[in-house]
């Protein structure tokens, strides 16, 4: 069974413990009035279909209840680590490329 650390419980639990609440980092624009139609609908609809490490976030449901973030390889399915909402994610090639580099949680 997957295990998944969730960063405020500080413990790794069952995956059925958790879901998947989508791609993590998505910034809302400053001004949303002034985004025109094709920019509002890229912010709350296109994300990226990343084939390798991909920052995400999920939801310790029938935990703590908090979200967080977490970097996981879309390929293996193995989360390279987990981290708090606000903090930054732990590579700066997250979005986009794919790399087989594996980081300590
Ligand atoms: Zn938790």
């Amino acid at each position: 069974m997957l295990l998944i650390h969730c960063p405020y419980c500080k413990e790794k639990l069952p995956e059925l413990e958790f879901e998947y609440a989508g791609q993590a980092h998505i910034a809302r624009p400053d001004n949303p009035a002034e985004q025109t139609d094709a920019e509002w609908r890229d912010y709350l609809f296109i994300r990226s279909n990343v084939r390798g490490d991909h920052a995400e976030q999920w939801r310790h449901s029938h935990g703590c209840g908090r979200y967080f973030n977490a970097l996981r390889n879309t390929v293996s399915d193995k989360f390279i680590a987990t981290y708090e909402i606000g903090q930054a994610c732990p590579t700066s090639h997250a979005e986009g490329e794919e790399n087989n580099e594996q980081l300590e949680s």
